[in-house]
């Protein structure tokens, strides 16, 4: 594996000091003052799914969004006013009563959506 270029580094520390999944143009957004640019973002993302440094959370609403791999298992806030992704921690037990009898469950995804508590104040 090659070392990330610095570019790579800074957009890695930045996904992972974020309150959620990030899509291209909100890393761009963040990092407007570092200069780079959006092509560079969307390389140093494929580049970092490829050498699974990053995976893509695939949630509703179009862009792409990227976190870190081995994050703790947890589950994501979609706020419909910011369009921000926010991770929530831990799960929501008892899932399998859902289940009809006989099939089995071999993983989930949950996604919440609202108002974060930014957009809830400026209501
Ligand atoms: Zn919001
Ligand atoms: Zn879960």
């Amino acid at each position: 594996m090659r070392t990330p270029s610095k570019h790579a580094e800074t957009i890695y520390a930045l996904l992972k000091q974020s309150s959620g999944p990030l899509s291209a143009n909100e890393i761009w957004q963040s990092l407007q003052a570092s200069g780079i640019g959006l092509a560079t973002i969307y390389r140093i993302l494929k580049r970092g799914v490829e050498s699974g440094a990053l995976c893509e959370a695939n949630l509703p609403g179009g862009q792409t969004r990227y976190e870190p791999t081995g994050l703790k298992h947890h589950h994501h806030f979609l706020c419909s006013d910011c369009n921000r992704a926010i991770d929530l921690e831990g799960c929501v037990p008892g899932l399998e009563n859902i289940v009809p009898p006989n099939f089995s469950i071999t993983g989930h995804e949950i996604l919440l959506f609202g108002h974060c508590a930014d957009c809830s104040e400026a209501a």
